[in-house]
């Protein structure tokens, strides 16, 4: 399990950001650093499916968000995990209010977003019904979902669990690379978990993960290349959500 040597890193890192008006509260830098590592793990558990031949039945997209979850829970302290999953259930929240005036994207093969919100308070809460009764309230999950959460959460895990055991260590690897700017706080999040992963898991074939400006709001995987990319525009817009949230 990871533990709590980051907040310091994280606080040394907005200091570093030359490029921000203003020091952000630590309530939009918990939120911004939260979603860097969700969608991190999201991106993950697209290049385990390519890399493992992880069989999906269902979308996709929803199993790479049950894995977000699955190492949000398994990689942290419970302080550190609970903070990374209000900041997804949040961002789900901003996106379907930034986006309440369209026609809901029933073709996408992403969920929509206030199903994305409520699976990952479903699947968090799930994970550890005793401590965490309080995401049910504040996101008000409805009881008849909560209560098979538990259930879901196991079956979740369990599936996932078959891949990651297979790639499971205790010597940490060098099987995901990401050159890391000291001078950038988001490299610097993103590379922190990077290097999470690598203590934990080694993979068959190396994956890399880059930050770079892409012309949209988007982070990916490409089979082609084995990459993930991290568009600075997404940073940007949740930066611009932390704003809109009163953050
Ligand atoms: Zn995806």
């Amino acid at each position: 399990m990871r533990k709590t040597a980051f907040p310091a890193i994280l606080a040394l890192a907005f200091l570093t950001t030359a490029a921000a008006a203003e020091e952000p509260s630590d309530e939009a830098a918990e939120f911004v650093r939260g979603n860097v590592w969700s969608i991190l793990y999201h991106e993950f558990g697209h290049a385990l499916v390519d890399i493992l031949g992880v069989p999906v039945m269902g979308r996709e997209e929803d199993a790479a968000d049950a894995l977000s979850v699955v190492l949000t829970n398994e990689m942290w302290d419970e302080d550190m995990a609970r903070t990374t999953a209000w900041a997804t259930a949040e961002f789900w929240l901003q996106s379907a209010s930034d986006n309440a005036d369209e026609e809901p994207a029933y073709a996408d093969v992403h969920g929509l977003d206030m199903q994305r919100h409520f699976t990952h308070v479903c699947l968090f809460y799930g994970a550890n019904p005793d401590a965490r009764g309080d995401f049910v309230t504040e996101f008000e999950l409805p009881e008849e979902r909560a209560e098979g959460c538990a259930d879901e959460y196991a079956r979740t895990a369990e599936s996932w669990g078959l891949y990651l055991d297979e790639i499971a260590t205790d010597e940490p690897g060098t099987s995901i690379s990401m050159d890391v700017d000291p001078a950038d706080s988001i490299s610097i999040v993103l590379g922190y978990e990077v290097e999470g992963l690598n203590e934990r898991y080694v993979l068959p074939e190396g994956l890399t993960v880059s930050l770079e400006s892409c012309g949209e709001i988007n982070a990916f995987y490409d089979s082609a290349t084995m990459s993930v990319t991290f568009c600075t525009e997404y940073v940007d817009y949740l930066w611009e959500q932390t704003e809109a949230m009163g953050l």
